[in-house]
């Protein structure tokens, strides 16, 4: 049967000389893996190989969720093309293209994190501020980890539920997911301490675009520390993301 979605391409992978293997995060379906026979041709009718983070509507042959799909189809949107003129934005953009990914199972759709990603691909390409870049990877990870089931405690303490009162006091813990106070702190050895300034922008996210870059890449790191252990493993694009000056 026929499919028509509007998707994102997330991963690709080379099949065959001719051929590609394509994994979509569609907005009705979930992720999906599609073949893309013949898309490395010259004259393909997909307009060149498929790219990572482009981005439109597919159409695709299914005949069962447990064989591989087949793409037909794929009209690309032009709208992510300044994506590729500035490292930065192009780091961000494919670490959360990597955790969208891992995060996410084939056929289980999340229409809000479809239009999380969209958005989040369409404004980092429009910023040149490696702050704001931070800020709206943060946004996106903290939506996808909601989205996903993982979403971290920020607003008490995640292991006594107590209010999180001293922002000089103020810890994370991935093992704990989420946020740890002063008087639980000793139990959790994973524990990280927060700067009094993370610690205030963790807590009251709505403000976090007044976050300086600093902060920033702190609240950052513990994402991506958070990931790790959530994966089993650090995510690929990582190292890029923590390298950021
Ligand atoms: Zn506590």
């Amino acid at each position: 049967m026929l499919n028509k979605d509007q998707a994102v391409c997330i991963r690709t992978v080379d099949y065959s000389e001719t051929s590609q293997v394509a994994t979509f995060f569609a907005r009705q379906t979930g992720k999906i893996s599609v073949i893309a026979k013949g898309s490395k041709r010259h004259k393909s009718s997909f307009g060149g190989p498929l790219e990572i983070l482009t981005y439109g509507q597919i159409v695709f042959l299914q005949r069962n969720q447990s064989s591989l799909a087949t793409l037909t189809e794929f009209e690309q949107k032009p709208a992510l093309t300044n994506l590729s003129k500035n490292l930065t934005a192009l780091n961000c953009a494919l670490f959360a293209a990597e955790l969208l990914n891992l995060l996410t199972e084939e056929y289980d759709p999340h229409t809000q994190l479809f239009d999380s990603i969209i958005e989040f691909l369409e404004n980092i390409q429009k910023t040149k501020k490696t702050e704001q870049m931070l800020m709206l990877l943060i946004s996106f990870q903290l939506t996808l980890l909601t989205q996903t089931g993982f979403s971290p405690i920020l607003n008490l303490c995640s292991n006594c539920s107590m209010p999180l009162k001293n922002s000089n006091h103020l810890y994370f813990s991935s093992s704990s997911n989420g946020l740890i106070c002063k008087d639980c702190e000793v139990s959790f050895y994973d524990k990280v301490k927060l700067t009094p300034q993370a610690a205030n922008f963790i807590t009251n996210l709505k403000q976090l675009d007044k976050a300086d870059k600093n902060t920033l890449a702190e609240i950052e790191k513990i994402l991506i520390t958070h990931f790790t252990n959530l994966l089993s493993k650090p995510p690929k694009m990582a190292k890029h993301i923590l390298a950021l000056k």
